[in-house]
């Protein structure tokens, strides 16, 4: 069961129906960044079950920034982006994936010491594409991730199947 504070910030996010196309339901989580208290209970909620187990928090493009940012410093830890292609100065490594329409390729630098724990963090885990890419991307730099933490997951898209054995933890459930 939610706290009252966390029941608070998921009543925040805004439904917004055919963004950004018709038929999807596009949740907009803008309100509830934007406000202080919901914000950090979010925060707080989202890396909770990882305590101690992550080095650095590696963020996925875009919204995944503003979560991971303030996730890593409420854990005292660094953060490292995980960003669209074409947009890091030294990407060590890229992977395509596939989207509902056509593909995407994400990127890293390698800055990391070998080693080195990671906890992933997005937004919204919908059919698992990004963060499936965004785990190999890790593994294949040779990172060991503790898991993947989102505010929640729309169900029905096989997102949680995906991902397959990485530990998966969602703030809101679904
Ligand atoms: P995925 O299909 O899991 O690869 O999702 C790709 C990205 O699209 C995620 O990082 C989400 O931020 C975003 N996304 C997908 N579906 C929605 C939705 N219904 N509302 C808000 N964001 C979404």
């Amino acid at each position: 069961l939610l706290s009252p504070e966390l029941a608070r910030a998921e009543h925040l996010i805004r439904e917004i129906p055919g963004y950004p196309q018709p038929g999807i339901l596009f949740r907009d989580i803008t309100p509830l960044l934007a406000d202080g208290q919901a914000f950090g209970a979010t925060v707080a909620a989202l890396i909770e079950p990882f305590a101690g187990e992550f080095d650095v928090i590696a963020g996925v493009e875009a919204r995944g920034f503003l979560l991971a940012s303030a996730a890593a410093i409420a854990a005292g830890t660094g953060v490292v982006p995980v960003r669209k292609a074409g947009k890091l100065p030294q990407p060590a490594a890229a992977i395509d994936y596939a989207l509902e329409y056509g593909t995407a390729t994400i990127e890293m630098h390698a800055d990391l010491e070998a080693g080195t724990r990671v906890l992933l963090i997005d937004d919204v885990l919908a059919t698992g594409g990004t963060v499936a890419a965004a785990l190999e991307l890790l593994e294949r730099l040779g990172y060991p991730v503790c898991g993947t933490a989102v505010l929640f997951e729309i169900d029905g898209l096989g997102g949680r199947e995906r991902i397959g054995h990485h530990p998966l933890h969602t703030v809101f459930g679904s």
